[in-house]
């Protein structure tokens, strides 16, 4: 199977080697000459642009950062739904507007072309390892017809319902991962200035009802103020941002979704947008002028 790809940048990079490595022939394409000069050493094709990708291909897949340049390469500048294969499917892996995957699968249902929506969540490693959960939107036999070259990128890969479905999951993982690590920040930090160890903290409660993954990835982020990302706090804030697009469109209350958002903005106007999410920890940090430590 001929695939083009587009976007390889934290997440793209190690998904395309990924496929490569199962055995796919792969058609590359990324703004960044650095990237594409790494892709072509793993084996890739690379291309001088989106359009070219799509030479005689089975299967497009972008990841890209959010809607605007999914759409301006499947529609308005590339025009990728224009050149390639009318035999060819779509899948987006982008984070982006469930919205704006339904208008880009509307348009490309014009052309005969399908389309999945399937986000990621693991971050990078898990997009170095090959183990990232996919949340998938789309008809089921497209589904099933691309499922292993998800499987090639991930060790989860579920339908969630019809084209968009995908994003609507993944905005649903957004919210969760923004107010767990709100809640982790405002917790330990409350707790140290009550005079407990957020190490003490920490390990106490790990085991029990409040124990999670964002716990166990980010608690120990916070104690050592590394706020390396990972997941940056601008990336974030254009997922809640979704969120809050998504939400108001159907009337949903998401009153926790709108504070996190808030404090994520405020991070961002001070200098902090490029941090890891657990930077959410600045924000109290910041009010109170006391710093969390092991
Ligand atoms: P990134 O910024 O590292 O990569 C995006 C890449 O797209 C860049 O290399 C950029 O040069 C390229 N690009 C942008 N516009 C382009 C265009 N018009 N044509 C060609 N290339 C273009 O972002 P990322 O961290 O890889 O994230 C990609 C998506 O995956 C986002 O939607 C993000 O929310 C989502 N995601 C990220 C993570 C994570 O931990 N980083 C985890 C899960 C999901």
């Amino acid at each position: 199977m001929k695939i083009a790809f587009i976007g390889l940048g934290i997440m793209g990079k190690p998904m395309a080697k990924n496929l490569l490595k199962a055995g796919y022939e792969l058609r590359v394409y990324d703004r960044n000459a650095a990237t594409l000069e790494e892709m072509k050493a793993a084996g890739a094709t690379i291309c001088s642009c989106s359009a070219e990708t799509a030479e005689g291909v089975d299967l497009v897949i972008t990841m890209l950062p959010n809607s605007p340049h999914v759409k301006s390469v499947m529609l308005e500048h590339d025009k990728l739904a224009e050149k390639m294969p009318k035999t060819a499917t779509f899948i987006d892996c982008s984070s982006i507007n469930p919205v704006a995957s339904r208008e880009i699968a509307a348009k490309l249902a014009e052309y005969g072309i399908d389309m999945l929506d399937a986000p990621v969540s693991g971050g990078q490693p898990k997009a170095v390892d090959g183990t990232l959960a996919f949340m998938v939107g789309g008809k089921e036999e497209v589904f099933n017809k691309f499922k292993p070259v998800l499987e090639a990128m991930g060790s989860s890969v579920v339908l969630c319902g019809d084209v968009g479905a995908g994003n609507v999951t993944k905005l649903c993982n957004q919210t969760i991962v923004a107010v767990n690590i709100a809640a982790l920040a405002e917790a330990l930090q409350m707790g140290q200035m009550c005079g407990v160890e957020p190490e003490k903290i920490f390990e106490a409660i790990k085991g029990g009802l409040a124990g999670s993954t964002v716990m166990n990835a980010k608690a120990p982020m916070m104690m050592d103020q590394n706020f390396q990302p990972g997941f940056r706090i601008d990336l974030h804030i254009k997922d809640l941002t979704n969120v809050q697009d998504a939400a108001k469109a159907v009337d949903a209350p998401i009153p926790l979704t709108q504070m996190v958002l808030e404090m994520m903005k405020i991070l961002h106007h001070d200098g902090d947008g490029a941090c890891d999410h657990s930077a959410l920890l600045k924000y109290y940090q910041k009010l109170t002028g006391e710093v969390l430590h092991h």
